[in-house]
């Protein structure tokens, strides 16, 4: 109908919510309320997340300043400075230092003997040797000789640079140790581009004087390093890795915050090595390259080559800015709600643990939770005479009532109104009453589900239920028994209550006051039972009933529990 799904649209639906009284409860969650307001206010000051951010866009340039005297084998004092320390190269956002070499004097073009390597084997005959062959490690190419390396080794002759460098392992200690007191000045110009924000690491107040005179061990924004703190800083040794050389990574972190009151921006430096530190145990440590340079003697070209070790530091540079924004103000608060939830999540969970009273926990759990009952499953109530508690149980088709595991046990709610009135019929006629039947006829052997001897067996599993757990008397052996289930005054009394104007014919009144003995019986048993739930009578409490009050034909119909919502009224609880 399309009346009812318009009608649909035009309603709302809102959660119904149940509110105990508790003063414990109440500081509870005010308490935890605040605790989470106070976490959220913390997180977001100390993470700034009423911020909007931009990273850092960054540029590097390097000035190297120094100048030592060093001694080189073979070539003897020499001073040097900034451009021979600096090496060949030149990239960007990184300088190098050499700190120690390897140098080979005079090489010019000819012909010279191999130098041996492990890789490589000498000769014995001209015949080992391939003429115009090479492989990685030659430093030329075979002429097809085999020549006198020294006294005792021969190797091929190749075409190449002589003499051919011999020396394969750095001088220890290292030759340009010096550059430890060389110093680096690092300018780094930053920008924001979101906030237009431009910076530089020579801060505004930073004068020529002051940087002439600044000194990193009492001022960590001075822009000018010394290498030796710089290695000494990244956890290194300078003489150790002056050897043999390595990669240093100097930091530069931008981290700020760009709000007028809270305005601060500037660089954090940091240092640490970026290569393999364990040269015992890696292949070609260090950092070394080759470079030569080159002189007319006589007209014949010469060269003069150098196998530089050095240390390269790398500049890197990150950071963030922050600025208030409105929009990431609400969308933090908006995503910090859902941590109130918690509250509700950890009292729930304290009332239905033992921690928090018992009756209170049954009492707010029946407010809060509305049970529906599957449509395919019928809930069962049994009572037993000889437990304080009521069951719950899933109707089964197969095992008999008496034996079916319970869903869940309840106390039992007494029914104060119902004793009252019971109790008020009873007083004046206490003794009058007392014609027992006891027995008539021979009752068949209990059934095997029996404890209390007085059952009968029954086709339906739903119908087999004693009025006992373990073995003793039966209920319905009980005089209460008579006086409050089959008395007939008292069920007349009760029907009369009901509905004043019943029938008074013979038969009718048998059935009605059998329906009414089963309604005693339950309320006396079960008090109030739980809603959904159809109490189930013992089968002996069953056969007493239809012994006092029998059917004319002796036909019964059984318990035949409905599945919709019962009420207690009238003779509602299935027909029996
Ligand atoms: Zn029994
Ligand atoms: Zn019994």
């Amino acid at each position: 109908m399309p009346s009812c799904s318009v009608l649909r649209l035009c309603q709302y639906e809102t959660n119904k919510l149940v509110r105990i009284q508790s003063v414990r409860l109440g500081s509870l969650k005010w308490s935890l309320n605040a605790a989470i307001l106070l976490f959220i206010c913390v997180m977001m000051l100390w993470n700034r997340k009423y911020q909007e951010f931009d990273l850092v866009v960054s540029s590097v340039t390097t000035k190297l300043k120094g100048v030592a005297q060093i001694r080189l084998p073979g070539v003897g004092e020499l001073v040097w400075d900034v451009v021979d320390f600096s090496g060949a190269s030149q990239e960007k956002n990184s300088f190098f230092v050499v700190t120690n070499v390897i140098v080979t004097k005079n090489q010019k073009q000819g012909r010279c003997a191999e130098v041996p390597s492990k890789g490589r084997s000498s000769c014995r005959s001209d015949q080992d040797c391939e003429k115009g062959g090479w492989d990685l490690h030659s430093h030329g190419i075979q002429t097809g000789s085999c020549v006198k390396f020294d006294v005792l080794k021969k190797t091929c002759e190749v075409s190449a640079w002589c003499p051919i460098e011999t020396k394969t392992n750095p001088p220890r200690p290292a030759l340009l140790a010096a550059a430890e007191n060389f110093t680096v000045l690092i300018k780094n110009n930053i920008r924001f581009p979101a906030f237009n924000f431009i910076r530089r690491n020579i801060l505004p107040g930073m004068t020529a004087d002051y940087l002439k005179s600044c000194n990193r061990g009492n001022d960590s924004l001075c822009p000018i390093f010394r290498l030796g703190d710089v290695v000494r800083s990244a956890g290194e040794k300078f003489s150790e890795m002056a050897v043999e050389g390595g990669v240093i990574g100097i930091q530069i972190k931008w981290d700020c915050n760009l709000d007028p009151l809270m305005h601060r921006c500037l660089p954090r430096y940091s240092f640490r090595r970026l290569d393999e530190k364990e040269s015992n145990r890696t292949l070609y440590p260090g950092l070394n390259f080759r470079f030569a340079k080159y002189n007319q003697v006589n007209g014949v070209e010469e060269r003069t080559l150098y196998k530089a070790f050095g240390i390269r530091f790398d500049v890197m540079v990150f950071g963030q800015a922050g600025k208030f924004s409105f929009i990431q103000l609400i969308v933090y608060v908006g995503s910090t709600l859902s941590y109130y939830a918690l509250t509700t999540v950890l009292i729930d969970w304290l009332i239905g643990t033992s921690c928090y009273s018992a009756e209170v926990g049954q009492n707010y759990s029946e407010r809060k939770v509305e049970d529906v009952q599957d449509q395919q499953k019928v809930i069962l109530g049994v009572s037993y005479v000889d437990e304080n508690n009521l069951r719950l149980v899933k109707r089964s088709l197969k095992k008999s009532l008496q034996d079916v595991k319970p869903m869940s046990v309840l106390p039992r709610q007494e029914d104060p109104g119902h004793l009252r009135a019971v109790l008020c019929l009873l007083q004046p006629r206490m003794d009058q009453d007392q014609d027992h039947k006891a027995d008539q006829n021979p009752r068949p052997a209990a059934p095997s589900w029996c404890k209390c001897d007085c059952c009968v067996p029954a086709s339906l599993p739903q119908e087999q239920l004693c009025c006992r757990r373990s073995s003793g008397g039966c209920i319905s052996s009980s005089p209460l028994f008579d006086q409050l289930v089959l008395r007939r005054p008292l069920l007349e009394a009760v029907l009369l209550y009901r509905d004043p104007l019943a029938p008074l014919e013979d038969r009718v009144r048998t059935a009605a006051l059998r329906h009414c003995a089963y309604q005693q019986f339950i309320s006396w048993r079960f008090g109030s039972p739980p809603a959904g739930c159809h109490p189930a009578v013992p089968s002996c409490c069953i056969q007493r009933i239809r012994e006092e009050y029998p059917s004319p034909d002796g036909q019964y119909r059984g318990f035949r529990p409905v599945r919709t919502t019962i009420t207690m009224q009238g003779g509602a609880n299935g027909e029996l």
